[in-house]
């Protein structure tokens, strides 16, 4: 189903507006002067965002400039399949144009996430404005007369809704199945636009995950719901406060790349720290609560590892919810949704190792951001190896070198260049063996040749030069410049990774 928008002003009421200013003008002399534009709310301070934030790094928020701020107010109501909100986006152009549009993401509305989404009462800088739809329904197009300037900053508001009727299968990422809500990037998302321009490409419906391009953005979002419902979410949340009709909980989050809510009145939550931070784990059926506890533990030595190899990680929370992945687990920012399947009553390493990978992308992601359709290797291929840094450290070197050859007989002889886009692969296991494991091996491949210490300077350069922005191959090429290994390192990237038509 595509999406619907109800964008068109009722037609009948355009005479009768003309009659009453005919009228007004024949009853008095003098001209009508339009009703003045209100002045458009002005961004909540950032010093509000910082509970979402260690304490150590909540200094790093207010450093940031001009990234996006949205205010959300959600509802869930999952007895009507239904979700209804309104959002309030502070967008400064960061792009160096001149701007005489803005993108937003409907991800609801792509088949990958299966639904339908509209969006009424558009409005820039509180002038109600005539959106279009592109890409399918896809896309938001918003327009204004005057461009923005760069540095100059305008207000988005509007309306949203969207059903969630039908149920969640593999890969479809968005829904409810019983009282159990999946919604990532349930709202209109800002598109980015980067030296390609606005990224608006939808991923066909089929066997690739659907992969999201963000920028780090700021959040507040205020969700009704039901009391029964446990709610999860990216960054945050106070306690629910009651309402006449259910509870609410207001959220906040840091910078992130995007924000998820997840809900279902059967989930059991499971907490333990890891210095100032809270790992939580929220499963929904009482035979999965020992697996929890091992994923989960299996979580805290993961992120203890990649806080000492990589640097710290800078939000106090990190949630893991079970959902209907698969096998599979799908990172969000400070969220992780871990397949059902992906259970089983004796845990393997291999079980384990998802949580490591999934705990990896909140620094190849969610603090350092890249395009994950067109480049999806870049995250991917460094979640990847850090599983082997993870092994390493927990299982020793031996079962670490076991991992990285269990990926060299994967790939075998494969000459597939490894940075081609998700949509470039006729299947999900192409995509992993290229993506993900021969993406791994150049990185295993690099340590080998330039040594530890050059290696993790590299990756610590490289997360320090793009700190909640937006990477590429090219940033890590400089990054291996920055720590005297950009020779090594570019030979390698020619041989392994670049294709004849990626980084011009
Ligand atoms: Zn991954």
């Amino acid at each position: 189903m595509g999406a619907l928008l109800w964008l068109t002003p009722a037609r009948g009421l355009l005479p009768l507006v003309g009659l009453i200013a005919w009228a007004a003008l024949a009853c008095s002399p003098l001209p009508v002067e339009p009703a003045p534009t209100p002045e458009p709310p002005r961004p909540p301070p950032l010093e509000i965002y910082a509970p979402a934030m260690r304490p150590a790094f909540a200094d790093q928020l207010l450093g940031i400039k001009g990234a996006p701020q949205y205010e959300i107010e959600v509802n869930l109501d999952p007895d009507q399949h239904l979700i209804t909100g309104q959002q309030t986006v502070w967008y400064t152009n960061r792009t160096g144009q001149p701007l005489s549009e803005i993108y937003f993401r409907l991800l609801p509305a792509t088949p990958a996430f299966g639904r339908s989404m509209s969006v009424t009462r558009v409005r820039v800088d509180e002038r109600e404005v005539q959106p279009t739809l592109e890409v399918q329904g896809t896309a938001l197009r918003v327009p204004w007369g005057t461009p923005l300037e760069p540095g100059a900053s305008a207000v988005f508001q509007m309306r949203f809704e969207t059903a969630t009727t039908g149920r969640l299968l593999l890969f479809s990422r968005f829904g409810q199945t019983g009282n159990l809500l999946e919604l990532p990037a349930f709202y209109p998302l800002l598109a980015v636009y980067d030296e390609m321009g606005w990224h608006t490409e939808v991923l066909p419906e089929g066997q690739i995950p659907a992969e999201t391009y963000a920028e780090a953005a700021f959040y507040q979002v205020h969700i009704t719901a039901p009391s029964t419902q446990v709610v999860v979410t990216t960054g945050s949340c106070g306690p629910p406060q009651p309402q006449a009709e259910g509870s609410k909980w207001t959220c906040v989050a840091g910078l992130a790349r995007e924000f998820a809510i997840f809900a279902a009145s059967t989930y059991q939550g499971l907490s333990t720290q890891v210095e100032d931070a809270t790992l939580r784990f929220f499963y929904t059926n009482p035979l999965h609560e020992d697996d929890a506890r091992l994923m989960l533990a299996s979580a805290v030595q993961a992120l203890r590892v990649f806080n000492r190899l990589f640097g710290e990680y800078p939000w106090v929370e990190l949630d893991f919810v079970d959902g209907f992945v698969g096998h599979l687990a799908i990172e969000y920012p400070g969220l992780v949704q871990v397949g059902l399947e992906s259970y089983q009553r004796e845990p393997s390493v291999q079980e384990r190792v998802i949580a490591a990978h999934e705990v990896a992308h909140q620094w190849w992601y969610n603090l350092v951001g890249n395009d994950q359709l067109n480049h999806p290797w870049l995250d991917e291929a460094l979640a990847t190896y850090s599983e082997a840094l993870y092994v390493e450290e927990v299982h020793g070197a031996a079962a670490a070198r076991e991992w990285v050859e269990g990926w060299q007989r994967q790939v075998g002889a494969s000459g597939a260049c490894v940075d081609q886009p998700a949509t470039a692969f006729a299947n999900f296991e192409d995509y992993v063996t290229v993506v993900y494991h021969k993406g791994a091996l150049f990185f295993d491949e690099v340590r080998r040749t330039a040594g530890d210490a050059a290696f993790f300077a590299w990756l610590r350069a490289y997360i320090e030069a793009n700190r909640y922005g937006i990477a590429n191959g090219e940033k890590l090429l400089a990054a291996a410049e920055v720590v005297g290994q950009g020779e090594t390192v570019r030979a390698l990237y020619d041989s392994w990774i670049r294709c004849p038509h990626s980084l011009d």
